[in-house]
């Protein structure tokens, strides 16, 4: 059997199509692309294409195309032929009739410039058929096979032939359209509203009642990366990968939606193209039916805005709300902190100066007079830490290098700690045989040295501090280990946060720790700590400096 032979059934079922694509569907676009599929199809042929003549400018336009896979698209090659570059086929166009080719190297009279034409195309056979229009040849359309020989029978080119006459009909209509617009009265309106309805930022997307895309506007093209509108036409929005089946189902029952939704290009690109190739972005999708008086579907509409860097803002927008409130309760339980930890020494500074004034006894004096003493101490100290932090939070640091005897420094502090301590508590001081000397800030070293010890001592009861330092790594490190209270895992990670104190009800402002920190963050220094409840704890800072022996 003569596998060319196309039978009667699939050349009605063609014809009978294409019409009723003419008449239901108006965008000419999707009635002449699908005209050239099914011929693409009957003929199992390679290449099926329009060229419209375009005869103020003496050119042939290549203006449809639909290739068989595998077969190289000629459309973006050739653009357009001069008319004199082929008078031998066009003259037979012109005279209404179809040039039909069943070989191409057996071709009466086909000069060399146009068999050259066709050669370089790899086309074996092919039939070109005159679209015309109320007598008016407007251009022509050709079935080519390349990979075999085709015998074209009269059938064919028949078939051919009528639908080229559709294919007119549908230009013709379209420029009927284009003329009737330009003239009409309402052209300026409807100007007006195709530059809304391209321009509006909100993609929107026209679908035929059985979902094939049949119009987007500018916006969508962007918010979608599609740079030519004409390669999505005709696309079913039920192919969509990316588009839930729930939704697609809603829209089967003719009923709208509001979808939010990420938009995944990575998994489009069998779908259509798109300049995005990984990207996200996030869509909110509003489907819209428009429907007939019988509630019958005509159309779906999308509405679809690109939320991404709404998202972001939103986004955005709770990370600073979150760190505002954060801020916030720091700040009050701060500053509910600090009226306590004022109130108390200074509480009882006014009430035992004042009572000092009216006692003889000298040993009730001293007494009072080392309260004072000791409260005026803590409220020196506690406002030293606040105008520490608030000057180093503003970057500056306060930094003099000199040159520093560290173990002088360290028994210094060992003597003033021992005044300090109770008997329960014994305090051993671990430094190197050798005197080192660094060359760093003196102030600093001590106030380092100082909260650590303080610490220590605040949350020792009885057992050991024992502190000192080592050299390490071009720096020193200093430590305080102790046999205190110890800190809970779960406290571990507040101790060094601004204001942070682990037991609201202990003594301290929740500074001292943060102090270290953001001084230790200045010079590039570290600091660490391990601790165990009910053990204690072991504090350490290494410091960057130059070191002499
Ligand atoms: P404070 O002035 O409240 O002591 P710090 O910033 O110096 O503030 O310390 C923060 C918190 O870390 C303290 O409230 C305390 O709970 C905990 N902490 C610090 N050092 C020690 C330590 N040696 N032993 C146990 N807990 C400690």
């Amino acid at each position: 059997m003569d596998c060319n032979i196309v039978s009667n059934a699939a050349c009605n079922n063609i014809f009978s199509h294409s019409l009723m694509t003419f008449y239901d569907e108006a965008n000419y676009h999707i009635v002449i692309n699908n005209i050239l599929k099914d011929v693409l199809n009957l003929y199992n042929a390679d290449r099926s294409y329009i060229f419209l003549y375009d005869l103020e400018n003496k050119v042939q336009k290549y203006s449809y195309e639909i290739c068989a896979e595998n077969v190289s698209p000629q459309i973006e090659i050739i653009k357009e032929i001069p008319l004199d570059n082929s008078p031998f086929i066009n003259n037979i166009l012109f005279n209404y009739s179809s040039f039909i080719v069943n070989d191409i190297d057996n071709v009466n009279d086909l000069p060399e410039i146009e068999y050259e034409i066709l050669k370089s195309q790899d086309i074996k056979s092919l039939i070109l058929t005159p679209i015309t229009h109320m007598n008016k040849i407007l251009g022509y359309m050709g079935v080519d096979i390349v990979k075999e020989y085709r015998n074209w029978s009269d059938q064919d080119t028949t078939l051919i032939f009528l639908l080229g006459q559709i294919v007119g009909a549908s230009v013709a209509r379209n420029k009927e359209n284009e003329k009737e617009l330009s003239t009409t009265h309402g052209n300026n309106i409807i100007r007006a509203l195709e530059s809304i309805y391209n321009d509006i930022p909100i993609g929107i997307e026209l679908y035929n009642s059985s979902g094939c895309a049949i119009d987007l506007n500018n916006t969508d093209m962007k918010i979608f990366g599609i740079e030519d509108k004409w390669k999505v036409m005709g696309l079913s929005i039920f192919d969509n990968p990316l588009f839930p089946d729930q939704y697609k189902d809603l829209l089967r029952q003719g009923k709208g939606f509001d979808l939010i939704f990420d938009y995944d290009f990575s998994k489009t690109t069998e779908y259509f193209k798109s300049n995005y190739k990984e990207e996200i972005k996030y869509i909110n999708c509003k489907a819209h039916i428009i429907k007939d008086k019988n509630d019958k579907t005509l159309y779906f509409i999308l509405f679809n805005s690109d939320i991404t860097s709404l998202r972001e803002m939103q986004q955005n927008l709770i990370i600073s709300k979150n760190k505002a409130e954060e801020a916030d309760k720091l700040k009050m339980a701060f500053l509910a902190n600090m009226s306590h930890e004022i109130r108390t020494p200074l509480n009882a500074i006014v009430g035992f100066s004042d009572i000092l004034l009216h006692t003889d006894a000298q040993d009730e004096k001293e007494e009072y007079s080392k309260i004072i003493s000791t409260n005026s101490e803590l409220l020196l100290n506690l406002i030293n830490d606040i105008l520490d932090l608030s000057k180093i939070e503003t970057g500056a640091l306060d930094y003099n290098e000199e040159l520093i005897d560290l173990n002088t420094l360290f028994e210094e502090f060992e003597t003033s700690f021992k005044l300090r301590l109770s008997k329960k508590i014994n305090l051993i001081l671990r430094i190197p045989a050798n005197k080192y000397r660094i060359h760093f800030d003196k102030k600093i070293t001590s106030q380092l040295l100082n909260n650590f010890l303080s610490n220590a001592v605040k949350y020792t009861i009885e057992g050991e501090i024992e502190f000192g330092y080592y050299i390490q790594d071009n720096g020193i490190k200093i430590f305080v280990r102790d046999t205190g209270i110890g800190i809970s895992e779960e406290n571990k990670k507040k101790i060094f946060n601004r204001f942070e104190k682990v037991d609201n009800f202990a003594q301290g402002t929740g500074l001292g720790l943060s102090i270290c920190k953001a001084i230790i963050d200045i010079i590039n220094g570290e600091i660490g700590f391990e601790s165990e409840l009910n053990k204690g704890s072991y504090f350490w800072v290494w410091i960057p400096c130059k070191i002499e022996s």
